[in-house]
């Protein structure tokens, strides 16, 4: 099945932006989380939201959903790790899956994702962003994780029913334990070792440790691994007015396009994205 538009990230923007197409009858594929944007939920108090007087977070995230499930929108519970260009269409990879679509709207959020130095060039060759795609090419060996969310614990179980040994590297406080073979570091990754593939890292405290491979868990890929040759502003990705990026029939909105971070900024740039795509599409 070829999608009308593959939407990245569950936050206002491509929530704005999935109703658009939806109303507009599109086949659109949705990947993001099913709790929504941490930055929803996190909110004490929502004053400048229109419509919606001193909300909290929480209840904002909850009409969202409610508004989802009305809509009859689906999210597909994945990270999105790439856009490949496939002609005059793309390929999202999500997991072990890919999804062909027409257009694309990256509604990404922020870009926090600091890359490690040399991670772009290991990537494919010992570092990888999904555990059940690349977790079989480390049965029996050493992995190391670097965890940034406790919605990916089950991917490091996973990786422990493989790997002979895994060093579990939470960037948040835990003392969880995800098997006998896993072993919590509270250590921060500060560089990646290897000449042809990664062969270890170094930590903050200056030690180094031996690993066949490196996971990346992270709540976003930073647009740039996403999207190869996408151009970017300031840390932001560049659009025009219309939320065009430099890369053709791929869409961005919201927090990942630049200040001010807002929602209202977010649901607007998602909405006018959606629109930008009905035109790409020309249906
Ligand atoms: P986000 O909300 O960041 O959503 C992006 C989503 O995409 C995230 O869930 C991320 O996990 C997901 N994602 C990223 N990469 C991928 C991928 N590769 N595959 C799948 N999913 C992916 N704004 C206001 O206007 N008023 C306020 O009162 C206010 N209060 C705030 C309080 C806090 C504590 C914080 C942190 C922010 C607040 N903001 C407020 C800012 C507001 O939260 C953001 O501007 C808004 O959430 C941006 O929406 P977005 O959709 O662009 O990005």
């Amino acid at each position: 099945m070829v999608f009308d538009c593959a939407i990245i990230g569950a936050g206002p923007a491509g929530l704005s932006a999935a109703l658009t197409l939806k109303n507009h009858g599109k086949n659109v594929i949705w990947f993001g989380s099913k709790t929504l944007s941490d930055k929803v939920r996190k909110a004490e108090m929502i004053t400048n939201y229109p419509g919606l007087a001193n909300v909290t977070g929480g209840q904002l995230a909850a009409a969202f959903t409610a508004q989802i499930e009305a809509a009859g929108l689906e999210i597909t519970d994945c990270m999105a790790t790439s856009v490949i260009p496939m002609g005059a269409r793309y390929a999202v990879i999500a997991g072990p899956d890919f999804y062909e679509t027409e257009t694309v709207i990256l509604a990404v959020g922020a870009a926090q994702t600091r890359t490690l130095p040399r991670e772009n060039e290991f990537l494919g060759r010992g570092v990888s962003y999904c555990a059940t795609c690349d977790g079989g090419l480390y049965r029996g060996k050493t992995v190391a994780v670097i965890c940034g969310n406790p919605r990916f614990e089950h991917e490091v179980r996973y990786l422990a029913g493989l790997a002979a040994k895994v060093w579990f590297l939470p960037t948040y406080k835990t003392d969880v334990s995800l098997g006998e073979n896993v072993t919590l570091l509270k250590k921060g990754v500060t560089g990646l070792l290897g000449e042809a593939r990664v062969t270890g890292l170094t930590l903050s405290d200056g030690e180094t440790l031996a690993a066949d491979g490196l996971f990346c868990l992270r709540d976003a890929v930073a647009p740039g691994t996403l999207c190869a040759g996408l151009e970017m502003t300031n840390g932001h990705i560049g659009v025009d007015r219309a939320q065009k990026t430099s890369l053709p029939r791929i869409f961005a909105a919201g927090d990942c396009t630049g200040r001010p971070y807002q929602y209202a900024k977010a649901v607007g740039e998602g909405n006018v994205a959606a629109h930008g795509v009905l035109e790409a599409l020309g249906k």
